[in-house]
């Protein structure tokens, strides 16, 4: 029988898992179906790991010990499910790191919120001057820190498809922020699949385990129940009480014997969504043995995460905001909501099967202009037509940024919160987000 273990998809999960087969002694083979980046490419060569691309070579492949699968191959596509009729195990890179990892770990699922929350509680971790590494959607992939060595602690960013992989890996902090639709597409349309997948954030927690989440996401709430979960439950809320909540003006978390009180005005990042974010991080961060002071450091310190509601500046006396990241309704939401001046709002892309009237009163209440940004605008036309005074069109950002300028006036915020997918007009939500800023820039300097 072979040996071979078979990694699909040449990325950083990839590449990283085959590095960190080979450093224990598997043979391994890398098969990815579209094209490999060159650095990933040389990297496989330098190591001498043979790897094809453009093409799965299914008879080598159905011939594994065992699959390693990046999350962006659907369990639906022919050759997993053809492995799974073999019963030849396919698993996430995570799953295959974590049985060389001794580290504690800190796992972060949720719709929105992930990327943000994983970065905070990395950093007020590292500033507490703990031996704590970033993984998983963000940045280095564990595979390949494991490769150099076992850090005492990993904060991992999980998404939905990753968690899917999982079998056996055990988070001993758990964090999940919010659920709601998402990547149905890969769920067969049915919204409990998808949550179903969050929850697999628990499996495999033991009674010494800590379980964060919102006790305020509605979703969370109606299906916690119906999980079997042994973690210590570790409930954040700011409509309620829980073990991180809000008292008066004081955020408060309460971790064992440990007590920290802290003004909510000191929080860096600003919004209610940052301040459900901050709970979470500082929870994690408690549990995770950094002391109260400095868990207070870091929550006043962190300057946040590119594109996500990130100032990009001023230009005639109107501030910019890029939060491009926003490719979701309830992530515009959140935007909205945190926003304390009247708004130009630059939205639109390829639209997820969007409802927006959940953003109505908001756009009411706070938007006195609306630039539209995609390709095909007509649903977004037509869902705002009459609850914004003016509402124009734009077809590339350079656009979008001289109407914004015409539309707003001093003291106003532009906000690029798209709610939607960035594919039709740009290369991903980087790229707009980058665009947006540049132009910004440029208006500046006028
Ligand atoms: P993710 O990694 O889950 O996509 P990010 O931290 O990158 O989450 O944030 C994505 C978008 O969602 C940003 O536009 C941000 O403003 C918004 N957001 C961040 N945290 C939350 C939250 N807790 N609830 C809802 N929206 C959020």
């Amino acid at each position: 029988m072979s040996v071979e273990i078979v990694v699909l998809g040449a990325g950083e999960s990839g590449v990283g898992a085959a590095l960190l087969a080979q450093a224990k002694g598997f043979a391994v083979f890398v098969s990815d179906l579209g094209t490999i980046q060159p650095r990933f490419r040389d990297e496989l060569e330098a190591n001498h790991i043979p790897f094809e691309e453009g093409k799965h070579s299914h008879e080598r492949i159905l011939n594994a010990y065992e699959v390693i699968k990046s999350p962006g191959i659907p369990d639906k596509a022919p050759l997993i499910k053809a492995l799974k009729e073999k019963g030849i195990p396919v698993i996430s890179e995570i799953e295959f790191a974590g049985r060389y990892s001794k580290a504690f770990m800190i796992g972060i699922t949720g719709s929105n919120g992930k990327t943000t929350t994983t970065l905070w509680t990395h950093h007020i971790l590292s500033n507490a001057g703990k031996d704590a590494v970033l993984a998983g959607n963000v940045g280095t992939s564990l595979a390949r820190t494991l490769v150099q060595r076992d850090p005492e602690m990993v904060v991992l960013e999980l998404s939905s498809f990753q968690l899917d992989g999982m079998e056996k890996f055990r988070c001993n902090v758990g964090i999940l922020t919010n659920i709601t639709p998402d990547h149905l597409d890969r769920y067969d349309y049915v919204f409990q699949n998808y949550i179903n997948s969050k929850f697999r954030i628990v499996q495999n927690q033991i009674s010494d385990d800590a379980f964060i989440y919102s006790n305020d996401d509605p979703v969370i709430k109606e299906n916690i129940g119906k999980f079997a979960i042994n973690s210590e439950p570790c409930p954040f809320s700011i409509s309620h009480k829980g073990m991180a909540m809000v008292d008066g003006n004081q955020l408060v978390i309460k971790v064992g014997h440990v007590t920290l009180e802290m003004p909510l005005d000191q929080i860096s990042l600003k919004g209610k969504h940052n301040l459900y974010n901050a709970m979470a991080a500082g929870m994690a961060a408690l549990i995770a043995g950094a002391s109260a002071e400095s868990v207070i450091k870091g929550l006043s310190s962190f300057t946040g995460v590119e594109h996500r509601l990130e100032p990009a500046g001023f230009a005639n006396g109107v501030e910019y905001i890029n939060d491009s990241k926003a490719t979701n309704v309830n992530s515009a939401w959140f935007a909205l909501d945190s926003m304390t001046k009247p708004v130009v709002w630059i939205a639109g892309g390829t639209d997820k099967g969007n409802d927006y009237s959940e953003l109505y009163d908001l756009v009411i209440s706070k938007v006195k202009a609306l630039i539209c940004l995609g390709v095909d605008n007509s649903k977004l036309l037509q869902s705002f037509n009459g609850k914004v005074g003016i509402i124009k069109e734009a077809r590339s950002m350079d656009e979008a940024i001289q109407l914004a300028n015409k539309m707003s006036v001093s003291g106003d915020v532009v906000l690029l919160s798209p709610a939607c997918a960035s594919f039709d007009l740009f290369n991903n939500y980087e790229h707009r987000g980058k665009l947006f800023k540049e132009h910004v820039a440029k208006l500046a300097n006028q």
